[in-house]
């Protein structure tokens, strides 16, 4: 795809890029970061945040180990200023959708199955060119105002490296979301998430992923911490931080249909306290309750979107800490043992349960072993285990990793 130019408001600034945004290479024998931005069009911030750490890093040559990619997400989009054209080149990203992408004539008719084949091939190539360890961001923002978050796979490698960032970290929206493109990379085994800046015409956000790029560089070792500007950005990120525990859980998700007439109560926040009961949203004329208590995430305030509202709640401390133990001693082996229970594959990837004979295990059990449920019907739940895959031998030397 062509180079295009694509807008800011808050910077009221235009920039032409291409699929590759640009890179910065250093010393061999260091990590490989690849962060994308603007997967969503109407999510200029981190694109022009990336841009601007590039410019720096082209003006200031600071000594720098290993590489750092920038890629851009919907081009198309991105010109147009709206989220995507045909489908969510964030919801694509599946092994049924990417096998797909081989059939030419199937992808011709869709600019976003082209435009992520373009994505696929390129990370295709960082990954055959470059050693690693490897790393994956993807920079987002949020059409309500919120501080900036995390929102992350629930596996131990994921886990520890988000716990150095002073913002709230979301787990376990794999199991509400479709095909995410930073899901499809964590199931590879890589330390992959995504990071919400803020509104998406806001300035700050475009601030928020700048910090949130420097402190990744930083905390890879790619940049020294004197040469990252760490603290200043640490700050940057750490006072608009609410929350003392900073770990969350996913515990519902209001799905819309595309044509639905949906409406936020207004004035409600992301992060916002609500009660059981409160009514959250009008949808086509009918008021929507939240069926629990927790905070309220990621309301949508406008535009197009499947996801109407999500609940989190805390995650305790005793629970990540007894997870974390169960997992490095692979407690799931004993489960099979168990009648109702079995593994899906020779890969020990997969568990699944009948839930006729294992009646007693709920989600929240299966969560504590770093297993994600993806589809349950009547009687069976299809569990996938994150740790099975995780690469965690490559990261053992990593500066955060110790
Ligand atoms: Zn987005």
């Amino acid at each position: 795809m062509t180079a295009i130019r694509i807008h800011s408001k808050p910077l009221n600034k235009t920039l032409e890029v291409s699929r590759l945004i640009g890179s910065h290479k250093g010393k061999p024998g260091g990590p490989t970061l690849i962060f994308t931005g603007g997967i969503h069009g109407n999510e200029p911030a981190g694109v022009f945040a990336l841009q601007s750490v590039l410019d720096d890093l082209e003006r200031n040559k600071p000594e720098f180990n290993g590489s750092i990619y920038a890629i851009s997400g919907n081009l198309s989009a991105l010109e147009r200023g709206v989220r995507y054209n045909q489908v969510d080149l964030n919801r694509l990203w599946t092994r049924e959708k990417l096998a797909g992408l081989e059939d030419d004539k199937v992808i011709s008719f869709h600019d976003e199955l082209v435009q992520q084949k373009e994505i696929f091939d390129l990370m295709q190539d960082i990954l055959a060119k470059e050693t690693g360890p490897f790393y994956f961001f993807d920079l987002h923002t949020t059409s309500g105002e919120t501080e900036p978050f995390i929102t992350v796979n629930d596996s131990l490698l994921n886990r520890k490296f988000t716990n150095l960032f002073p913002v709230p970290l979301i787990l376990g929206i794999e199991e509400f979301l479709d095909g995410p493109l930073l899901s499809f990379i964590n199931e590879l085994g890589y330390v992959a998430f995504g990071f919400e800046g803020g509104q998406h015409d806001s300035p700050k956000s475009i601030d928020y992923c700048r910090a949130f790029t420097y402190l990744a560089l930083s905390f890879t070792g790619c940049l020294s911490a004197e040469d990252a500007d760490h603290d200043t950005h640490f700050d940057t990120l750490q006072k608009v931080m609410k929350f003392r525990n900073k770990f969350f859980e996913i515990i519902y998700r209001e799905e819309i249909e595309p044509d639905d007439n949906f409406i936020i109560c207004d004035g409600y926040l992301n992060f916002q306290k609500v009660q059981k009961g409160t009514i959250i949203a009008i949808n086509n004329g009918r008021q929507l309750p939240t069926p629990f208590t927790g905070h309220i995430f990621m309301p949508l305030y406008q535009g197009k979107g499947n996801d109407g509202f999500f609940i989190i709640r805390k995650t305790p401390v005793f629970f990540l800490r007894l997870s974390s133990f169960l997992r490095k001693i692979s407690f799931d082996r004993l489960l099979v043992a168990l009648p109702g229970v079995h593994w899906r594959s020779k890969t020990r990837e997969e568990l699944v349960v009948n839930l006729k004979i294992a009646r007693f295990f709920t989600r929240q059990f299966f969560h504590l072993m770093g297993y994600r449920s993806k589809q349950k019907d009547a009687t069976h739940l299809k569990l996938k285990n994150r740790e099975a895959v995780s690469r965690e031998i490559e990261y053992k030397d990593a500066p955060w990793n110790n």
